[in-house]
């Protein structure tokens, strides 16, 4: 059977995953990066002899990148090595206000004890929930393909969508729990991530805190850069072809199907299937 040819636009984490997954089913892939260099937004900038990560500084959900390589039966440790960061961050509410967040659950809670007694067991209630979200929202919502809303047409999920707080804000989750502004400051930051504030966003998201609290802050050794080199380095191995300076002007479509891509320079190529 003629081996079919996928073309994938863009080199960033998701072009990457999806161009080497494409060539590890068995497709002949090229990766087209516009850029002279792969990584997307997770570049990096090097300037006398230091290395600056040009996006993500946050190492979060180590678990998405070990599932990521599993999937070859690869581990992050294959290609980096990553390191838990003690203290986590520093939190710095105002110019002499500056709080740590150690590593450790025990310091961390203490530290809350410290602040505003009693915020320790309710911290241990408030991540039970932040776990329980974090296991099913990444399982049974986010690692779904999303093709068909009968995906997520369970009487299970739908029990497990009530109680995730779908209906709640972040914001009044939060003070459910604490009274303190610092804490309830420092529990309320890290949905900033997803874009919005915590009125904003439904309470399903204290998931964020599990993976922040008990799942921790890792760095690449050489920084987030070396992420993206691991990823490239098993694209190659699987045998994607990756092609920078390469700009993808159009996706031409005959009968409604994508056939090929046309660059910039006016080079034509066929494919199967395009996945921008
Ligand atoms: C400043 C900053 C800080 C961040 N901090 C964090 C963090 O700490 N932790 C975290 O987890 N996330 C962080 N993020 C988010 C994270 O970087 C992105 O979610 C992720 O890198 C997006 O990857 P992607 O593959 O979806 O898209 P991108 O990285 O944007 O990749 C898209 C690629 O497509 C290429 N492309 C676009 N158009 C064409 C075309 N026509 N032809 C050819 N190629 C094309 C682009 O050049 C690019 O390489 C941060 C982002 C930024 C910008």
């Amino acid at each position: 059977m003629n081996q079919k040819h996928a073309v994938v636009i863009g080199s960033g984490f998701a072009g990457l995953s999806a161009a080497t997954h494409l060539a590890a089913n068995n497709y002949s892939v090229t990766l087209l990066e516009k850029n002279e260099s792969p990584g997307g937004r997770a570049r990096k900038f090097t300037k006398d002899g230091f290395t600056f990560d040009m996006g993500p500084s946050w190492y979060w959900m180590p678990d998405v990148f070990e599932d990521y390589f599993s999937h070859f039966g690869k581990k992050p440790s294959d290609y980096y090595d990553l390191i838990r960061l003690d203290p986590s961050y520093a939190v710095i509410y105002g110019k002499d206000e500056v709080l740590n967040i150690p590593a450790n659950l025990d310091e961390f809670k203490a530290m809350l004890e410290r602040i505003e007694p009693g915020a320790a067991s309710q911290l241990d209630d408030f991540l039970a929930q932040a776990k329980y979200k974090y296991e099913v929202g990444i399982n049974d919502l986010v690692k779904k393909p999303s093709r068909s809303l009968m995906e997520f047409a369970s009487l299970g999920l739908l029990k497990d969508v009530l109680r995730m707080d779908v209906f709640q804000s972040m914001s009044a989750h939060v003070r459910k729990f604490f009274k303190s502004d610092k804490i309830i400051r420092l529990m309320e930051f890290p949905v900033l991530f997803l874009g919005e504030t915590a009125e904003n966003i439904p309470a399903l998201y204290s998931l964020m805190n599990y993976a922040d609290i008990a799942l921790g802050t890792w760095y690449p050794k050489g920084g987030m850069f070396e992420i993206i080199s691991g990823m490239v380095e098993l694209a190659q191995e699987k045998g994607v072809k990756i092609r920078c300076n390469a700009e993808v002007e159009e996706i031409e479509i005959e009968q409604g199907k994508a056939k090929g891509v046309r660059l910039i320079s006016g080079e034509r190529i066929t494919a199967d299937v395009v996945i921008a």
